[in-house]
């Protein structure tokens, strides 16, 4: 846009920034009131990143009250992304994140929404209701996902891999989550959790196992669950994801009990 320089996996990333902030404020970074109420000329130059973008941190020149809050709808580290991209970003392509941290990062704030009943609208699971209908936040059973090892159990202090919330909604957890694939490959749909009277079903999709286990007991107790679905007690439970014999990433269900 601004014509110095050519098309690049850097100017990808920018334009993926752009989509990003765009489709979910539904407003361009660098559109803010200033732009909005300008003349026509003003848009080129903020297309070109010669104006400041809307968030900057110093200078609030081109603010915008209008679209949605970022705070809504975009995670704190997405909207630091943004900021990498279009303030320190503008000058220095190098320092632009590239579109696999932002994807890594959309999937991460993606997995802490959820669902309204009300509005079918989602929302972050740190709000106590929803921001779109106000109706209140469904109630969260918590499924953490954690390190586990043949012989020693839950590893303490390992690396935070996460909290899921299960809604009555389900949840379905992937490769990305259950194994830690990278890529497109991650997207594939590894086992579901489901909320059911007597606690919570843990079922497999087609071509995929798991084993259920108490957490006491994980070693001397664990069962095969396949596509047809098994129930387990909504706490003090976990789901295996991997061959018992290996060390793996395991989710802990509910409260550990
Ligand atoms: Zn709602």
């Amino acid at each position: 846009m601004s014509g110095d320089a050519g098309c690049t996996t850097l100017s990808d990333a920018w334009a993926f920034a752009v989509l990003v902030w765009q489709t979910l404020t539904l407003t361009h970074p660098f559109v803010g009131d200033l732009v909005d109420g300008g003349e026509p000329e003003l848009e080129e130059e903020a297309f070109a990143g010669r104006l400041p973008w809307v968030r900057h941190s110093t200078d609030a020149r081109n603010v915008c009250t209008s679209g949605l809050p970022p705070e809504l709808v975009l995670a704190g580290r997405l909207i630091e992304l943004a900021r990498r991209t279009f303030e320190e970003g503008v000058t220095d392509r190098q320092r632009r994140p590239g579109v696999a941290e932002w994807v890594d990062r959309l999937h991460a704030a993606a997995d802490q929404t959820v669902a309204c009943p009300g509005c079918a609208g989602t929302y972050f699971v740190t709000e106590a209701a929803c921001p779109w209908c106000d109706d209140p936040r469904p109630s969260v059973v918590p499924v953490r996902i954690e390190r586990w090892h043949p012989g020693k159990g839950l590893i303490e202090g390992a690396v935070r891999l996460g909290q899921l919330p299960l809604t009555a909604e389900g949840l379905v957890l992937r490769l990305r989550i259950t194994r830690g694939v990278p890529g497109v490959t991650g997207r594939q749909p590894h086992l579901e959790l489901r909320l059911v009277e007597r606690g919570i079903q843990v079922r497999t999709m087609p071509g995929f196992e798991a084993r259920v286990a108490p957490i006491a007991r994980a070693h001397e107790e664990q069962h095969l669950v396949s596509g047809r679905g098994r129930v387990v007690p909504a706490n003090g439970w976990m789901v295996l994801f991997e061959e018992p014999g290996q060390p793996q990433r395991v989710a802990v269900l509910g409260r550990r009990a």
